[in-house]
């Protein structure tokens, strides 16, 4: 077989930059080793977890409503009802993906890929049907193999009560109780779900605080809500020993913790994700790897083989979906001659937990490090006639300014619908806008958007919804 362009890997990465080519004329034959395109993201991650913490949302508002006077009975779960409702969503997803791939006419191959030399793939059988062919030779290929969940081996015990992300989405069972270690963006938002539905979570996390790297004062209020929602969070603490024993998982934890060793019907793994870039004999092509494994490209996606480019979680952090589609827009423009690098001023991040936690370019911590003169402007949630509506003063929303340019450079927000605020930040900050060009933009009243034009307002010293006017 023959392609203009091969791209290894389905996912987000990968189907963005195989239609953009597509589209754009070029022959185009993507390969997975999956039956359904969509990637992780899709098929096992960003979207199945989506569903559940929906399920989690509606059932955390419908206890919230006591306090205005509505109770309900217990809920009834009915986990079978609630995977197939799970898997009708990836379905619908990966059957669209399918259609649009079709009419596009990218030859869909599904295969294992790995390199002969700079110009042509090995293509192994990866389901019952073989590929029409065992080699495919490509003009110019895109790596786009994405990632999977990092392993330690001391955690990974031959029993399914541990377990990863993957393991975790399908939803086994609600165990009694569950350990998450790791308390990043899975733990949290995977812990989240199954408090919801009704385990007793607890999480350990190794450094001094969930979530680290994010602005302390964004983490605040989740920690704070996790504090009632979870059994524990063990923070500086690393799971010393764990084992299987008579059906439950005795695990001995070693720093802050002072509890002795603690038994847990299940446990999730969730430490980070490694790139996939060992198993595709990369060794026969120029393309370099540095030492976690991830693909070296320059901006325009190049690695340092001509032929060959990387785009998505492979290609390095922060390893998030729409980060990659982007970066799969630019490969193929930079493919066809096109101008285009992959310079973002923000990519914005969402931990959906709740309240959920966003954010957009420079971060309050970053800016600290590299001692950058900003200004740090804050409004304070509690001040919002929206979020007192719905009950929810828990959150902020804070914009940095830097001061020599009087530009917005990074943005904050925690709060429910923080993932859907933060847009309005993305594109402020990739036009270059002053918080002038935020206050003076009408923002609709009353909702939680009017905390970005607050925020604004309270750099400029003109928020009337605070006192906190600007000393001349
Ligand atoms: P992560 O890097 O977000 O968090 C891993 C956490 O585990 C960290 O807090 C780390 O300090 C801790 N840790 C590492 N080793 C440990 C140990 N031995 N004991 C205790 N704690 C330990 O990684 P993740 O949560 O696995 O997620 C992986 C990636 O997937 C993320 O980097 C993110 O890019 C992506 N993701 C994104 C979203 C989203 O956008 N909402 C959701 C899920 C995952």
């Amino acid at each position: 077989m023959d392609t203009q362009l091969a791209i290894i890997g389905g996912g987000p990465a990968g189907y963005t930059a195989a239609f953009l080519a597509a589209d754009l004329g070029m022959s185009v034959t993507l390969v997975d080793r999956e039956p359904h395109l969509g990637g992780v993201c899709l098929l096992r991650g960003c979207i199945p977890s989506k569903a559940l913490l929906h399920v989690a949302k509606a059932k955390s508002e419908a206890a919230r409503l006591a306090d205005w006077g509505v109770t309900f009975g217990a809920a009834n779960l009915d986990l079978d009802a609630m995977r197939a409702r799970k898997q009708r969503v990836i379905q619908t997803l990966t059957a669209g993906l399918k259609q649009l791939s079709v009419r596009r006419k990218v030859r869909v191959v599904r295969a294992r890929a790995t390199f002969e030399d700079s110009h042509t793939l090995h293509l192994e059988p990866a389901g019952s049907e073989p590929p029409e062919d065992d080699r495919l030779r490509f003009e110019h290929c895109i790596l786009a193999t994405g990632s999977e969940p990092a392993k330690i081996p001391l955690l990974d015990l031959p029993t399914d009560r541990v377990m990863n992300s993957t393991a975790a989405l399908e939803l086994p069972e609600v165990p009694e109780s569950m350990l998450v270690v790791g308390g990043g963006y899975i733990g949290l938002e995977m812990g989240t779900i199954y408090a919801a539905l009704g385990s007793r979570v607890s999480v350990v996390e190794m450094t001094g605080g969930l979530l680290p790297g994010v602005d302390r004062n964004l983490v605040k209020p989740l920690y704070k809500k996790l504090q009632s929602d979870f059994e524990t969070i063990y923070l500086n603490t690393k799971v010393a020993a764990m084992a299987d024993r008579n059906g439950a998982i005795e695990v001995v934890l070693e720093g802050d913790a002072k509890d002795g060793p603690r038994q847990f019907s299940r446990v999730l793994v969730a430490v980070g994700r490694r790139p996939n870039s060992a198993d595709l004999r990369l060794e026969k092509t120029r393309v370099e790897v540095d030492e976690r494994g991830v693909v070296v490209v320059n901006p325009r996606r190049r690695t340092a083989d001509p032929h060959i480019l990387a785009i998505g979680d492979v290609s390095g952090e922060p390893m998030l979906a729409h980060k990659a589609a982007h970066e799969g827009k630019v490969a193929v423009k930079a493919l066809v001659g096109q101008p285009a690098e992959f310079a973002p001023r923000a990519i914005p991040a969402v931990v959906f937990t709740d309240p959920e936690i966003a954010w957009a370019g420079l971060t309050e911590t970053e800016a600290k490090a590299q001692n950058r003169d900003v200004d740090v402007a804050q409004f304070p949630w509690a001040a919002s006639g929206r979020a007192r509506a719905v009950g929810r003063t828990d959150g902020t929303t804070k914009w940095l300014i830097d001061r020599a340019s009087g530009r917005v450079v990074g943005c904050g927000i925690v709060g429910p619908g923080a993932g859907e605020l933060i847009g309005e930040a993305v594109v402020a900050i990739e036009m270059g806008a002053a918080p002038r060009d935020l206050a003076n933009a009408i923002h609709p009243h009353p909702t939680l958007s009017e905390t970005l034009s607050s925020a604004a307002d309270v750099h400029l010293g003109t928020a009337t919804d605070l006192y906190r006017p600007k000393r001349i």
